[in-house]
């Protein structure tokens, strides 16, 4: 082939990216629904086990459908090498156990995924490692929260659920200045909008659950960065602890990532409608949304993310409001996930945050009248029109 595949727009490295043709020449990806491999003798075996031959051995390891799936996010996130994984929380775990021992120290967002919070308040904790929770927006926080032991942080932006963004090249500085590694969950920004390794991330990674599947599917996980990094600090650990992608998902993936940029735009142009709407609307008192120039970090925004987002919040002053919004909605379905082709919305205090205590909830903002909201693919107008009305009735 002559095209060199990193000269293509994202667009074309979604439909091409990683197409593994078998000899049959079929036009979609095959997808192969096997966990082992057959061997022309012992010889080969040998080879193939001790690498000498490249080739397949175990789909715990790696699979031929897998391995397309990767390769295709791989080259839209412009990264050396990427492992697919069962889920984004197998992600997120990987990518913080392969950087981290006893005795090592994290430094995290407070805003963060209720998994994600879990793994690093709860889980960490018993093998040893300690986490600082910092203030995402505040540089000075991060850098005070540095110590002599600290070797990774975890970064969130977009950070769920009020879309809180933190600066990933000045985090990223101030990181390498302590020899820390940084790792992004680039869910909300997603790898249409925004290329963390292009801005010093060392590993990127993602729930494929959301924007990539976007049609309500499967489960997924990804973790991206350079080869050496990845095969260091992560394939052994892929290997023996088992977060395997199910082909059949990495396959349904695949077929999401086709369609990415399609969507993940659409969604983005019609939230930023609504964005105006329910911004305008006498009961909401603010909304939070990385197009509008009211957000608070509007200028980190323009520096790092090429487009927005088709996640919003908004603030209708109190829980029974927010219920009653939620209640009167006709199309949008009410619901946690986000990134789907149905528009959805959550009241993040009462689902995906009940978890995390009052006072935590009220130190990043989250009060009681927010509600999260993901568009998706329906007509604007439809979608105007229903939340208008339940703007109303809230
Ligand atoms: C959903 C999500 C996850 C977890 O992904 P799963 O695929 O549900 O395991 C992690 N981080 C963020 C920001 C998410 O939105």
């Amino acid at each position: 082939m002559a095209e060199d595949p990193n000269s293509w727009a994202d667009a074309t490295r979604l439909i091409r990216g990683g197409l593994n043709r078998s000899n049959h020449g079929e036009t979609a990806e095959a997808l192969y629904l096997t966990q082992s491999f057959a061997y022309g003798s012992a010889e080969a075996a040998d080879r193939r086990f001790s690498g000498e031959e490249p080739g397949f051995v175990y789909s715990r390891y790696a699979n031929p459908t897998t391995q397309m799936f990767e390769e295709r996010l791989a080259l839209l996130e412009g990264a050396e090498h990427c492992r697919g994984l069962a889920s984004g929380m197998a992600a997120v775990h990987v990518a913080l156990t392969g950087l981290l021992k006893a005795g090592d120290h994290l430094v995290a967002g407070k805003a963060l995924f209720g998994s994600c919070n879990w793994i690093i308040s709860q889980y960490l904790p018993r093998f040893g490692v300690e986490t600082t929770f910092v203030d995402a927006t505040d540089l000075k926080a991060w850098e005070a929260a540095m110590r002599p032991n600290t070797r990774a942080v975890l970064i969130e932006t977009p950070a769920n659920p009020l879309l809180e963004v933190t600066d990933i090249a000045e985090v990223a500085k101030i990181a390498h200045a302590a020899g820390a590694k940084v790792v992004v969950d680039n869910v909300f920004g997603t790898p249409i909008f925004q290329k963390p390794l292009q801005l010093g991330a060392d590993i990127v990674v993602y729930s494929a659950t959301k924007h990539i599947d976007g049609q309500g599917r499967v489960l997924g996980g990804a973790i991206l960065g350079g080869k050496d990094f990845i095969e260091e600090h992560y394939r052994d650990i892929i290997r023996h602890t088992g977060p395997a992608i199910s082909p059949f998902n990495a396959w349904i993936l695949l077929k999401g990532l086709e369609t990415l940029d399609l969507r993940v735009r659409r969604q983005t142009e019609t939230a930023g409608v609504l964005a105006d709407l329910i911004g305008d609307h006498r009961k909401v008192s603010r909304v939070l949304y990385p197009g509008r120039a009211d957000h608070p970090q509007a200028a980190i925004i323009a520096k790092q993310m090429t487009g927005h987002s088709n996640l919003l919040a908004f603030d209708l002053g109190s829980r029974e409001a927010a219920w009653r919004f939620l209640d009167a909605l006709e199309i949008v379905d009410i619901s946690n996930n986000l990134g789907d082709a149905k528009s959805m919305a959550t009241h993040p205090s009462t689902t995906t945050h009940r978890a995390m205590p009052e006072e935590k909830r009220l130190e990043i903002g989250l009060t009681e009248g927010f509600v999260r909201m993901s568009v998706g693919l329906e007509d604007v107008r439809d979608l105007s029109r229903d939340i208008a009305r339940a703007l109303d009735a809230a």
